[in-house]
C-alpha cells in the first residue's frame, strides 16, 4: 500500500470533495454510502473467500467437508498465486496491515495478532468492518484501503472464478414452501464471488459451489434440466 500523511492527505484533497474510490462528490467523508456498503460486504465475504481458495491448493486433494466430491474443475496446477493469498502477506496480511493503521491513526494500541491464518482473517475483517463508519466518514487512507480490499476480493475472484462471461454452476436447489424445486439455473458473472438465484432470490456464497454442482441430479445428461428451464426462468 501507498501510505501518505494525514496532513498529505488534506493538502491534495479536502475532506467532502468527493467519495475517493468511485469520485463521486460528497457532502463529507471520505467514502461513498455504496462504497462504504460494498466494502463491508467484501470484509464480510473475506474469511470465506479465505477458506473457499483452499479448494484450489491441491487440485487432486479433495475437501473433507465435500466427502467424496472432488472438485469438478480440478485439472489447475498448484497456483502460487494461491499460496500467496493464503499466506502471511496474503488476504491475512493486508487486513492486518490495514488494522494496525486504522488503529495507530486512531490512537489505539497494536492489535494482538494470535491463532490460525483463517481466525487471524476473520478478526482482522471484522475488526476493521466495525470500523468502517469511522474510516468512511474521518480517516483519509479510506479510499487507498477501499481500493486494496476491492482489488483483494478480485484477486480471489479471478482464481475462484476465472474471467469468463459466465459460469454456470447448475440449477438452484432451493425447495418452496410448497414443496417444489426451484430450479432456475445459477450463473456467476465472472469477477464476482457471489451467485444469487434470480428467481428466487437464494444466495450461495463460493464455498457452495463445489457441493452444488455435486447436487444436481441431471448434472451428467446434456440439457437434462431442460424441464426446469422451461419454467420461465430469468436466469
Ligand atoms: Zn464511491
Ligand atoms: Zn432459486
Amino acid at each position: 500500500m501507498t501510505l501518505i500523511s494525514e496532513e498529505e492527505a488534506e493538502l491534495v484533497r479536502p475532506s467532502g470533495a468527493e467519495c475517493l474510490l468511485c469520485g463521486q462528490s460528497l457532502e463529507h467523508g471520505y467514502l461513498c454510502n455504496g462504497d462504504t456498503l460494498a466494502t463491508a460486504r467484501r470484509l464480510d465475504r473475506m474469511p470465506r473467500l479465505y477458506e473457499a481458495l483452499a479448494a484450489f491448493l491441491h487440485p487432486s486433494g479433495r475437501r473433507p467437508e465435500l466427502g467424496r466430491t472432488r472438485p469438478a474443475e480440478a485439472p489447475l496446477p498448484v497456483s502460487e498465486t494461491v499460496l500467496g493469498l493464503r499466506g502471511p502477506g496474503g488476504i491475512v496480511g493486508v487486513l492486518e496491515d490495514w488494522r494496525s493503521a486504522m488503529q495507530d491513526d486512531r490512537g489505539w494500541s497494536e492489535p494482538a495478532i494470535a491463532g490460525t491464518t483463517g481466525r487471524r482473517v476473520v478478526v482482522a475483517a471484522r475488526a476493521l468492518g466495525m470500523n468502517l463508519e469511522w474510516i468512511a466518514s474521518s480517516w483519509p487512507m479510506a479510499g487507498a484501503f477501499a481500493e486494496e480490499i476491492r482489488d483483494l476480493e478480485r484477486d480471489v475472484a479471478s482464481i475462484i472464478n476465472p474471467p469468463e462471461p459466465s459460469m454456470r454452476i447448475g440449477n438452484c436447489p432451493a425447495v418452496y414452501a410448497d414443496g417444489q424445486v426451484c430450479g432456475a439455473v445459477l450463473r456467476v458473472l465472472a469477477g464476482t464471488t457471489e451467485v444469487a438465484c434470480r428467481w428466487c432470490g437464494c444466495e450461495y456464497g463460493p464455498e457452495s459451489w463445489l457441493a452444488l454442482k455435486s447436487f444436481q441430479p441431471d448434472a451428467a445428461t446434456p440439457g437434462g434440466a431442460g424441464a426446469l428451464e422451461a419454467r420461465p426462468s430469468r436466469a
